[in-house]
Protein backbone atom coordinates (compact mmCIF):
# COMPACT_ATOMS: atom_id res chain seq x y z
CA UNK A 1 0.00 0.00 0.00
CA UNK A 2 1.19 3.21 -0.81
CA UNK A 3 2.34 5.82 1.99
CA UNK A 4 2.17 9.66 2.17
CA UNK A 5 5.51 11.12 0.79
CA UNK A 6 5.77 7.80 -1.46
CA UNK A 7 7.22 9.93 -4.86
CA UNK A 8 10.21 11.44 -2.17
CA UNK A 9 11.65 8.56 -0.98
CA UNK A 10 14.56 6.93 -3.60
CA UNK A 11 16.24 3.79 -1.72
CA UNK A 12 19.89 2.45 -2.89
CA UNK A 13 20.50 -1.00 -1.29
CA UNK A 14 22.91 -3.26 -2.41
CA UNK A 15 26.10 -5.27 -1.15
CA UNK A 16 29.42 -3.54 1.00
CA UNK A 17 31.62 -1.06 -1.22
CA UNK A 18 29.27 -1.20 -4.10
CA UNK A 19 29.40 2.60 -3.53
CA UNK A 20 26.09 3.44 -2.26
CA UNK A 21 27.46 6.16 0.05
CA UNK A 22 29.22 8.03 -2.60
CA UNK A 23 26.09 7.52 -4.87
CA UNK A 24 23.41 8.49 -2.23
CA UNK A 25 25.18 11.62 -1.27
CA UNK A 26 25.56 12.70 -4.96
CA UNK A 27 22.09 11.74 -5.85
CA UNK A 28 20.39 13.45 -2.80
CA UNK A 29 22.70 16.06 -3.23
CA UNK A 30 21.23 16.66 -7.12
CA UNK A 31 18.06 16.12 -5.95
CA UNK A 32 17.74 18.56 -2.95
CA UNK A 33 16.92 15.57 -0.45
CA UNK A 34 18.49 14.31 2.40
CA UNK A 35 20.51 11.84 2.38
CA UNK A 36 20.26 8.52 5.18
CA UNK A 37 22.87 6.06 5.92
CA UNK A 38 20.95 3.04 7.89
CA UNK A 39 24.33 1.23 7.59
CA UNK A 40 25.82 4.07 10.38
CA UNK A 41 22.82 3.09 12.10
CA UNK A 42 23.68 -0.37 12.69
CA UNK A 43 27.31 0.42 12.65
CA UNK A 44 26.32 2.75 16.13
CA UNK A 45 23.94 0.07 17.89
CA UNK A 46 26.84 -2.27 17.28
CA UNK A 47 29.31 0.07 19.56
CA UNK A 48 26.92 0.45 21.97
CA UNK A 49 26.42 -3.48 22.39
CA UNK A 50 30.15 -3.49 22.38
CA UNK A 51 31.05 -0.79 24.84
CA UNK A 52 28.61 -2.17 27.33
CA UNK A 53 30.11 -5.58 27.06
CA UNK A 54 26.28 -6.79 26.02
CA UNK A 55 25.30 -10.51 24.91
CA UNK A 56 23.11 -10.15 22.02
CA UNK A 57 21.50 -13.60 22.31
CA UNK A 58 20.65 -12.08 26.11
CA UNK A 59 17.10 -10.68 24.66
CA UNK A 60 16.34 -8.96 27.95
CA UNK A 61 20.12 -7.55 28.31
CA UNK A 62 19.95 -6.79 24.37
CA UNK A 63 16.14 -4.95 24.93
CA UNK A 64 17.99 -2.67 27.64
CA UNK A 65 20.91 -1.89 25.95
CA UNK A 66 18.89 -0.53 22.82
CA UNK A 67 16.87 1.55 25.70
CA UNK A 68 19.46 3.66 26.61
CA UNK A 69 20.98 3.93 23.13
CA UNK A 70 19.58 7.63 21.58
CA UNK A 71 20.84 8.06 18.02
CA UNK A 72 21.49 10.97 16.22
CA UNK A 73 22.20 12.21 12.23
CA UNK A 74 23.51 15.44 12.10
CA UNK A 75 24.08 17.12 8.90
CA UNK A 76 26.85 19.09 8.64
CA UNK A 77 27.81 22.34 6.41
CA UNK A 78 30.49 20.29 4.29
CA UNK A 79 27.87 17.69 3.57
CA UNK A 80 28.93 15.19 6.02
CA UNK A 81 26.51 14.04 8.20
CA UNK A 82 27.82 13.07 11.81
CA UNK A 83 26.63 9.52 13.60
CA UNK A 84 25.93 11.10 17.18
CA UNK A 85 25.63 8.09 20.06
CA UNK A 86 23.98 9.18 22.62
CA UNK A 87 25.37 12.83 21.90
CA UNK A 88 28.61 11.51 21.81
CA UNK A 89 30.23 12.04 17.67
CA UNK A 90 30.67 8.15 17.00
CA UNK A 91 31.43 9.16 13.26
CA UNK A 92 34.95 7.93 13.44
CA UNK A 93 34.66 5.26 15.85
CA UNK A 94 32.08 3.53 13.87
CA UNK A 95 33.96 3.35 10.33
CA UNK A 96 36.36 0.47 11.24
CA UNK A 97 36.65 -3.02 9.59
CA UNK A 98 35.87 -3.99 13.21
CA UNK A 99 32.75 -2.63 13.60
CA UNK A 100 31.65 -3.51 9.85
CA UNK A 101 31.62 -6.92 10.86
CA UNK A 102 30.00 -6.13 14.35
CA UNK A 103 27.11 -4.34 12.57
CA UNK A 104 25.98 -7.24 10.53
CA UNK A 105 26.44 -9.76 13.04
CA UNK A 106 23.60 -7.77 15.51
CA UNK A 107 21.63 -6.27 12.32
CA UNK A 108 20.12 -10.35 12.66
CA UNK A 109 18.98 -9.37 15.99
CA UNK A 110 15.11 -8.82 15.45
CA UNK A 111 14.83 -6.36 18.32
CA UNK A 112 17.78 -4.55 16.88
CA UNK A 113 16.00 -4.48 13.56
CA UNK A 114 12.71 -3.32 14.20
CA UNK A 115 14.28 -0.26 16.60
CA UNK A 116 16.24 1.26 13.54
CA UNK A 117 13.37 0.46 11.06
CA UNK A 118 10.98 2.34 12.94
CA UNK A 119 13.57 4.75 13.64
CA UNK A 120 14.45 5.21 10.01
CA UNK A 121 10.86 5.36 8.90
CA UNK A 122 10.29 8.22 11.66
CA UNK A 123 13.48 9.97 10.25
CA UNK A 124 11.93 9.36 6.44
CA UNK A 125 8.30 10.52 7.47
CA UNK A 126 9.09 14.33 5.58
CA UNK A 127 10.10 12.65 2.34
CA UNK A 128 12.84 14.30 0.07
CA UNK A 129 15.48 11.67 1.12
CA UNK A 130 17.50 9.26 -0.14
CA UNK A 131 18.19 6.29 1.83
CA UNK A 132 20.68 3.83 1.40
CA UNK A 133 21.19 0.27 2.95
CA UNK A 134 20.76 -3.52 2.16
CA UNK A 135 16.68 -3.68 2.85
CA UNK A 136 15.28 -0.08 2.26
CA UNK A 137 13.49 -0.91 -0.89
CA UNK A 138 12.11 -4.55 0.52
CA UNK A 139 11.47 -3.76 3.78
CA UNK A 140 11.54 -0.69 5.31
CA UNK A 141 9.97 1.52 2.44
CA UNK A 142 8.33 -1.16 0.38
CA UNK A 143 6.17 1.90 -1.09
CA UNK A 144 9.00 4.08 -2.38
CA UNK A 145 8.43 5.16 -6.13
CA UNK A 146 11.93 4.81 -7.19
CA UNK A 147 14.43 1.86 -5.96
CA UNK A 148 17.57 0.80 -6.97
CA UNK A 149 20.19 -2.08 -6.28
CA UNK A 150 23.90 -1.00 -6.99
CA UNK A 151 26.10 -3.79 -7.51
CA UNK A 152 29.70 -4.24 -8.85
CA UNK A 153 32.16 -7.03 -8.95
CA UNK A 154 33.62 -8.16 -5.60
CA UNK A 155 36.99 -7.52 -7.43
CA UNK A 156 36.15 -3.96 -8.10
CA UNK A 157 33.94 -3.50 -4.65
CA UNK A 158 37.77 -4.54 -3.08
CA UNK A 159 39.41 -1.88 -4.93
CA UNK A 160 37.38 0.85 -4.08
CA UNK A 161 37.33 -0.18 -0.44
CA UNK A 162 40.90 -0.05 -0.79
CA UNK A 163 41.02 2.87 -2.11
CA UNK A 164 38.79 4.68 0.57
CA UNK A 165 40.93 3.81 3.64
CA UNK A 166 44.25 4.20 1.94
CA UNK A 167 42.68 7.90 1.72
CA UNK A 168 42.19 7.68 5.30
CA UNK A 169 46.09 6.99 6.17
CA UNK A 170 45.83 3.09 5.94
CA UNK A 171 47.46 0.26 4.35
CA UNK A 172 44.52 -2.07 3.53
CA UNK A 173 45.76 -5.61 2.14
CA UNK A 174 43.43 -6.52 -0.79
CA UNK A 175 42.85 -10.30 0.37
CA UNK A 176 42.12 -9.35 3.71
CA UNK A 177 39.52 -6.75 2.55
CA UNK A 178 38.43 -8.88 -0.35
CA UNK A 179 37.56 -11.76 2.19
CA UNK A 180 35.74 -9.38 4.49
CA UNK A 181 33.80 -8.20 1.78
CA UNK A 182 32.62 -11.77 1.13
CA UNK A 183 31.70 -12.67 4.61
CA UNK A 184 29.45 -9.76 4.74
CA UNK A 185 27.80 -10.26 1.66
CA UNK A 186 27.05 -13.93 2.61
CA UNK A 187 25.77 -13.21 5.84
CA UNK A 188 23.74 -10.12 5.13
CA UNK A 189 22.01 -12.13 2.76
CA UNK A 190 21.24 -15.34 3.68
CA UNK A 191 20.52 -14.29 7.09
CA UNK A 192 16.13 -14.94 7.66
CA UNK A 193 15.09 -11.24 8.64
CA UNK A 194 15.17 -8.24 6.17
CA UNK A 195 18.33 -10.42 3.47
CA UNK A 196 20.02 -8.06 1.25
CA UNK A 197 18.01 -8.79 -1.73
CA UNK A 198 16.83 -6.40 -4.69
CA UNK A 199 13.25 -5.65 -4.41
CA UNK A 200 11.20 -6.92 -7.29
CA UNK A 201 10.85 -3.76 -8.64
CA UNK A 202 14.06 -2.35 -8.43
CA UNK A 203 16.28 -1.26 -11.10
CA UNK A 204 19.66 -2.71 -11.23
CA UNK A 205 22.75 -1.07 -11.60
CA UNK A 206 26.06 -2.71 -12.36
CA UNK A 207 28.06 0.02 -11.75
CA UNK A 208 31.55 -1.84 -12.30
CA UNK A 209 32.51 0.02 -14.87
CA UNK A 210 30.88 3.20 -14.09
CA UNK A 211 31.91 6.39 -12.91
CA UNK A 212 30.23 7.88 -10.14
CA UNK A 213 28.62 10.57 -12.04
CA UNK A 214 27.82 8.10 -14.75
CA UNK A 215 25.71 6.24 -11.95
CA UNK A 216 24.29 9.47 -10.79
CA UNK A 217 22.86 10.40 -14.22
CA UNK A 218 21.32 7.14 -15.02
CA UNK A 219 19.40 7.31 -11.88
CA UNK A 220 18.10 11.03 -12.02
CA UNK A 221 16.86 9.63 -15.68
CA UNK A 222 15.13 7.10 -14.77
CA UNK A 223 13.76 8.96 -11.52
CA UNK A 224 12.45 11.89 -14.14
CA UNK A 225 11.61 9.45 -16.38
CA UNK A 226 9.05 7.99 -14.18
CA UNK A 227 7.55 11.50 -12.85
CA UNK A 228 7.13 12.91 -16.18
CA UNK A 229 5.18 9.23 -17.09
CA UNK A 230 2.86 9.43 -13.90
CA UNK A 231 2.38 13.32 -14.19
O1 LIG B 1 26.42 -0.10 4.85
P1 LIG B 1 27.37 -0.50 5.94
O2 LIG B 1 28.54 -1.28 5.46
O3 LIG B 1 27.76 0.64 6.81
O4 LIG B 1 26.50 -1.48 6.88
C1 LIG B 1 27.05 -2.21 7.95
C2 LIG B 1 26.21 -3.46 8.18
O5 LIG B 1 24.94 -3.06 8.71
C3 LIG B 1 25.89 -4.29 6.94
O6 LIG B 1 26.87 -5.26 6.64
C4 LIG B 1 24.57 -4.93 7.31
O7 LIG B 1 24.77 -6.14 8.01
C5 LIG B 1 23.93 -3.94 8.26
N1 LIG B 1 22.86 -3.20 7.61
C6 LIG B 1 21.62 -3.81 7.54
N2 LIG B 1 20.57 -3.13 7.02
C7 LIG B 1 20.71 -1.89 6.54
C8 LIG B 1 21.98 -1.27 6.57
C9 LIG B 1 23.04 -1.96 7.10
O8 LIG B 1 21.44 -4.94 7.96
N3 LIG B 1 19.65 -1.25 6.06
Amino acid sequence: MAAEGQAAVVTIDGPSGAGKSTISRLLAARLGFTYLDTGAMYRAVALAVARQGVDPNDAAALDRCLETIELELRPQENDDVLVCLNGEDVSAAIRTPEMALAASRISAYPRVRSKLTQLQRELAARGGVVVEGRDMGTVVFPWAAHKFYLDASPAERTRRRCEQLRQRGENPDYQEIMAQIKKRDLDDSQRDLAPLKPADDAVIVESSTMTPEAVVEFMLARIRNLVTRSS
